[in-house]
């Protein structure tokens, strides 16, 4: 039986009907993973005795005839900066590379719960800094579809796992970018959720006024199962808010005439590849052929995200990274004189050079005499970028933008230029920035076989509508369904 390609309502289905155990299941992806992730290197830990575990309490219950969750017995991969309680969690760092949790996160405790499958742990840039997933300590993520080029990054470990359909989804987490961009490069589907639909207690801090957890899947109808297992208040996170919810996936149907989808112009200038352009255009006149109203919007502040995202993201970053410091937890120098000589060669030793970069930027603005020059003013215009972007939504539904510049670049091709690699971030960024929502899903193949995503951004707490239109246009295309050639 054709396991792989299933959706979570299939594997469900054939769990329920008994067709398949769960640990039939767990070992059809196992075997998968152990055939070809030594050359993709899309998981750091594979926690196969839990995994096991949970496949028979699953397959117990359905021996009983007791009622599982859609999720149940169904494997999932885990961004490794979200902790789980006995399973290593590195943050693809070597100041992490030993660090098991003590706790869950809020995210697997729901999972848990629902008796979803932790298969393991995936790769991501250092402290999910990164559009590529080079940074990792680990080693290099490589995409799929071509295994010279990226898989994009933070979350690469978890868009590439999808895509070689190790796993049907995972969790990821998105900065800047890193949900959507790795899944536009890996041609998958990946939501990045409002700020505080999802609570991050338990997800390693990045910047925190910006990161999200989110699903990678498929298809955005299995993201909106998962996200209908995550989403919701939860006490640990006081940023989480009460806004639980939209039940996704009984809202993910129906037609879509009528609905406004704003193009901002500024997005399909120069800087945009041709191939990915003329994906996307095809897009929108789909979505035009279906009753859909596209309006022509400008966003004229996008022209200052990379630089704005470049100073708050560091500055949160140097002040979240503060913690490692050899005493508490994690890794420690060996050879040391005194105290700050323990601080120092601890941090030099366990964090890689993008990490040292973003502590350094960070701690520089906000230094006194620089704070109000950088941090300040970027937070000023923080607010005018949001908006100005909220503000589009009294005219608009939806808006639609590229994902990524181009599709997946050639590993090694921007790892020594930062900006460079900064504003591969360009099309993403502003979505944090606001705190809103935003999904990227295949639109295409470039003629060298390279996934082009495109992203269906909504206002905050609108993912219903977000997943409705990319669930049309996924029922009747299928991009998402295409599996890349594994060797
Ligand atoms: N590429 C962006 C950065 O390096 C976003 C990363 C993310 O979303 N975690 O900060």
């Amino acid at each position: 039986m054709e396991i792989i390609n299933k959706s979570i309502k299939e594997l469900n289905e054939l769990l329920i009907k008994k067709e398949i155990k769960a640990v039939e299941l767990l070992e059809e992806f196992l075997k998968r993973i152990e055939q070809y992730d030594k050359k993709i290197n899309s998981f750091i830990t594979i926690s196969k005795e839990e995994a096991y575990q949970t496949a028979r309490e699953v397959d117990k219950l359905l021996e009983k005839k007791e009622q599982i969750n859609l999720i149940s017995g169904i494997p999932i991969g885990i961004k490794d900066n979200i902790c789980t309680k006995n399973i290593k969690t590195t943050c693809a760092s070597k100041m992490l590379s030993n660090f098991i949790p003590p706790y869950d996160a809020t995210v697997i405790k729901k999972i848990k719960e629902q008796k979803g499958i932790i298969i393991g742990k995936t790769n991501l840039d250092e402290f999910a800094m990164g559009s590529s997933t080079e940074t990792s300590y680990f080693g290099v993520t490589k995409n799929p579809f071509n295994y010279e080029c990226i898989a994009g990054g933070s979350s690469g470990g978890s868009a590439a796992a999808v895509s070689a359909r190790f796993v049907p989804y995972t969790l990821g987490s998105d900065t800047g970018g890193s949900i959507r961009q790795p899944a536009a490069l890996c041609g998958v589907s990946g939501l990045k959720p409002s700020y505080g639909l999802v609570s991050r207690y338990g997800l390693i801090a990045y910047a925190s006024s910006l990161d999200q957890i989110g699903p990678i899947a498929k298809s955005a109808e299995d993201c909106a199962i998962l996200l209908d297992v995550i989403a919701g208040k939860d006490e640990f996170d006081s940023t989480s808010v009460n806004f639980k919810k939209d039940n996704y996936l009984a809202k993910i149907n129906g037609d879509i005439k009528g609905i406004k989808i704003g193009i901002p112009r500024e997005f399909f200038q120069e800087g945009l590849n041709d191939e990915i352009k003329i994906n996307i255009e095809n897009t929108i006149k789909f979505f035009e052929k279906e009753g859909g109203i596209i309006k022509d919007i400008s966003l004229t502040m996008n022209e200052y995200v990379v630089a704005t995202y470049y100073i708050l993201a560091p500055a949160e970053a140097s002040s979240n990274l503060a913690r490692y410091d050899g005493v508490k937890y994690g890794y420690r120098t060996e050879k040391y004189e005194n105290l700050i000589d323990m601080y120092e060669k601890t941090r030099a030793e366990g964090f890689g050079n993008e990490v040292k970069r973003r502590i350094m930027l960070g701690t520089y603005t906000l230094s006194a005499g620089y704070y109000d020059a950088y941090y300040k003013k970027a937070q000023q215009v923080r607010s005018l970028i949001r908006n100005e972007l909220i503000k589009k939504f009294e005219e608009v539904d939806v808006i639609i933008a590229p994902t990524t510049p181009t599709p997946a670049f050639k590993i090694g091709e921007k790892i020594n230029n930062p900006l460079e690699m900064y504003l591969f971030d360009i099309y993403t960024l502003s979505v944090n920035l606001a705190g809103i929502c935003a999904i990227s899903i295949p639109c295409g193949f470039t003629k060298d076989n390279l996934p082009c995503g495109l992203q269906i951004i909504g206002n905050a707490f609108e993912e219903a509508k977000i997943l409705k239109l990319a669930h049309y246009f996924q029922q009747q295309t299928d991009y998402h369904k295409k599996i890349p050639f594994l060797k």
